[in-house]
C-alpha cells in the first residue's frame, strides 16, 4: 500500500496548534488551564469535534446494510477511516485494521480469538514488568482457563526492559509475547523491533500495544515487524469508544471470531453460521460510526502537523521539565530510562500523589495521580502511587513552569 501523506501545515509550530483545541481556552480556577494529562486521554481539536457533529447532523445512517445514499455515505466514511488507520501505521492492507473501542479490547481480541486456542497446560506467555493492567489481565484470564502461565521479565532499576532477560525467557513453552511500546507509568520507550526480532527468532508471535506510542511519534508496523499491533483513538486526540487492531491478515484470516452478531456473517442458519472475511469477522453489531470518522480526522491532523514533529516537541518539554523538576528538593523521579517519551512520574517526599494532585487542580494544573493502572509498576518502584505529567501537542514551557510553580506551594503548605 502507498502511503499518502497530507498536505503538511509545518507554518505554525507544533504548540502553535494549541488553539485548534476549545477546552484549553477555559479557564481552570480563573487561571489558563495547564493541561498535562493527555497519556490519560488526549484534547479534541476543533476538526475532530467538527467531523463527528457533521456527521450526525448530514449523513448518519447504520452502514454496509442500507442501499440507500445516506447509508453509502456513512459506509464510505467509515471505510475512508480505516485506510487512514492504515496509512497512519504503514499497514500493508486495509483490510488488517479491524475497528475496536480501543487498547483494552483489542488485546482481549487478541487473546481470546488467536491465543487462546493455543494454550495448553504449562504454555507460556511472556509480558513485561512495565505494563499497563489491559495487556497483564486478558492473559490471566486466559492463562486461568487454559492451565498455562504467564512470565514476566522485570524492569531494570532506571526502568527500562532488560533485553537479555527478556531473550532468555523465550523458551520452547513460549507461545505468544505481548509489549507494551512507551510505557504509560514511567515513559520508556522499549527497543519493540529488537524484541519482536527475538521473538521470532524463537518462533514466538508478538502483539505490541501503542497506546502510548502512536500519539507520540507514531509506529510502523512492518518496521517493528510484529504480528499485531494496536492503539486507542482517545489518546491520539480523537474520539473515546473507538481505537484500532493491526494484525497480519494470514493470521486475522485463520481467526475465530471474537464476539457474534450481525455485521460479522456471511449467512445464519440455526444449524450453523458462516463467518465474514476479517475486518468485517471481529466487527460484530452496529460499530462507532461517527467514532471512527472522527479517528479518521484526527490521523489526518497528526499526520498533517507531523508525528515526528509532535515527539520530538513533546521530546523537548520532557527534557525542560526534567530539569526543573529535579531543581526541587524531595523529589524523585520515577523511571529514568535512556529512551522516553512525553511522560514523567514522580513521588514528593511526605506528600501523597492524590494531595498534591488537588492542590495542583486548585492551581489551575491538571496531572493524574495514582497507580495509572499499572500497579506492579509501582510495586516495583515500591511506591503506592506516583504524580504523573504526560505531555500532548499542545503544550508549552509555560505549562511545565505552572506545574513547578504548583509544586512549590504544595510544599509550602505541607512545610
Ligand atoms: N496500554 C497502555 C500503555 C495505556 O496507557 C492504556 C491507557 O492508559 C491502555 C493500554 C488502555 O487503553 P484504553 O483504556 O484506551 O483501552
Amino acid at each position: 500500500m502507498s502511503s499518502v501523506e497530507p498536505v503538511k501545515d509545518t507554518t505554525r509550530s507544533v504548540a502553535e496548534h494549541r488553539g485548534d483545541f476549545p477546552i484549553l481556552a477555559r479557564p481552570m480556577n480563573d487561571r489558563p488551564l495547564a493541561f498535562l494529562d493527555s497519556a490519560a486521554s488526549a484534547q479534541k481539536p476543533e476538526c475532530v469535534i467538527e467531523a463527528e457533529a457533521r456527521c450526525y447532523r448530514e449523513y448518519y445512517a447504520n452502514i454496509h446494510r442500507g442501499v440507500y445514499q445516506l447509508s453509502q455515505r456513512s459506509t464510505d466514511a467509515y471505510e475512508r477511516a480505516r485506510g487512514k488507520v492504515a496509512e497512519l501505521l504503514n499497514a500493508p492492507d486495509a483490510r488488517e485494521v479491524v475497528f475496536v473501542r480501543g487498547t483494552t479490547e483489542a488485546i482481549n481480541l487478541v487473546a481470546w480469538s488467536f491465543v487462546r486456542p493455543r494454550l495448553g497446560p504449562g504454555d507460556e506467555i511472556l509480558i513485561t514488568g512495565m505494563e499497563h493492567h489491559s495487556n497483564i489481565v486478558p492473559w490471566q484470564l486466559v492463562c486461568e482457563e487454559t492451565g498455562a502461565k504467564l512470565v514476566v521479565s522485570p524492569v531494570t532499576d532506571d526502568g527500562e526492559v532488560d533485553l537479555e532477560d527478556f531473550r532468555a525467557r523465550l523458551g520452547p513453552r513460549t507461545k505468544f509475547a505481548s509489549v507494551v511500546h512507551v510505557s504509560n507509568a514511567l515513559g520508556t520507550i522499549n527497543p519493540v523491533a529488537e524484541m519482536v526480532a527475538a521473538a521470532q527468532a524463537a518462533d514466538v508471535p508478538t502483539l505490541v500495544d501503542g497506546a502510548q506510542a502512536v500519539p507520540h511519534g507514531g509506529a510502523d508496523v512492518q518496521a517493528i515487524g510484529c504480528d499485531f499491533y494496536c492503539f486507542s483513538g482517545h489518546k491520539l486526540y480523537g474520539p473515546s469508544g473507538i481505537g484500532a487492531l493491526w494484525g497480519r491478515y494470514e493470521l486475522l484470516r485463520h481467526m475465530r471470531p471474537y464476539q457474534g452478531g450481525g455485521e460479522m456473517i456471511r449467512y445464519v442458519t440455526f444449524e450453523k453460521s458462516a463467518f465474514a472475511a476479517p475486518p468485517q469477522r471481529f466487527e460484530a453489531g452496529t460499530p462507532n460510526i461517527a467514532g471512527a470518522i472522527g479517528l479518521g480526522v484526527a490521523v489526518d491532523y497528526v499526520r498533517a502537523i507531523g508525528l515526528e514533529r509532535i515527539g520530538a516537541h513533546e521530546g523537548e518539554l520532557l527534557e525542560y521539565a526534567t530539569a526543573r523538576l529535579r531543581e526541587i528538593d524531595g523529589l524523585r523521579i520515577i523511571g529514568n530510562a535512556r529512551e522516553k517519551a512525553g511522560v514523567i512520574s514522580f513521588v514528593l517526599d511526605g506528600v501523597h500523589p492524590h494531595d498534591i494532585g488537588t492542590i495542583l487542580d486548585q492551581e489551575g494544573v491538571a496531572i493524574r495521580a495514582g497507580h495509572h493502572c499499572a500497579q506492579p509498576v509501582m510495586d516495583r518502584f515500591g511506591v503506592p502511587a506516583t504524580v504523573r505529567a504526560s505531555f500532548g501537542l499542545y503544550n508549552t514551557r509555560e505549562d511545565v513552569d505552572a506545574l513547578v510553580n504548583a509544586l512549590y506551594r504544595v510544599k509550602e503548605f505541607f512545610g
